[in-house]
């Protein structure tokens, strides 16, 4: 079982706007069916924003990190196979936020894969999504690709789970931004716990 943690409500960008609203959080909180519901959100300071910014720009791969298990604290990995994989991500908006990858540092979205390739690698990307929507409360399920040729360019999947009755306004990309909803602060053992939950709901 995870620690029950206290809940917290920033203002994540000064403007008096808490980035979760009590009833969101209560929300969460009252949701019995997820021991890992309960968690602190907290703001994203400047200078660890800038850090993130320099590591992803100019550090190693962080995927291939994750593939060569080099990261400095073990990742949550939820899915493998010989071809990707998919793991929780390190700095997760919302809970039970996953990344899908290619083991191979690819970075073209669509053009450095087959059809079939891309066929496979969508095939986990829904079985991810499918286990994440049912290993934690969610209305609705967020998958996209992002990255930046010039940070972060190992091409990945986004597989997000939007909590139930988030207002309309804090949905969609918002939802997903640490500047606008803060970071999950899990500890190693809620990871460990979270991570365990996604993989034993994998269709
Ligand atoms: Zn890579």
């Amino acid at each position: 079982m995870v620690e029950d943690a206290e809940v917290v409500v920033v203002d994540l960008d000064g403007d008096g706007a808490p980035g979760m609203t009590h009833a969101e959080v209560d929300a969460l909180v009252a949701c019995d069916d997820a021991d890992v519901a309960e968690h602190v959100r907290r703001e994203v300071g400047r200078s660890e924003m800038e850090a993130y910014t320099r590591r992803a720009r100019e550090g190693p791969c962080f995927v291939c990190q994750v593939v060569e298990e080099t990261t400095e604290a073990p990742a949550h990995v939820v899915y493998r196979d010989d071809f990707a994989i998919g793991f929780l991500n390190l700095y997760p908006t919302l809970l039970g936020y996953c990344l899908v990858a290619p083991l191979d540092h690819r970075i073209a979205v669509v053009d450095d894969f087959t059809e079939d390739e891309y066929l496979r690698l969508q095939r986990v990307v829904r079985r991810v999504g499918a286990a994440v929507a049912r290993a934690v409360p969610t209305e609705r399920l967020y998958i996209l690709s992002l990255g930046s040729n010039s940070g972060n360019a190992h091409v990945h999947w986004h597989v997000a789970p939007l909590p139930p009755d988030v207002p309309y306004e804090e949905q969609q990309l918002r939802a997903l931004m640490a500047a606008t909803r803060g970071i999950l602060e899990l500890s190693q053992g809620e990871r460990d716990e979270l991570a365990a939950r996604i993989r034993a709901h994998l269709p």
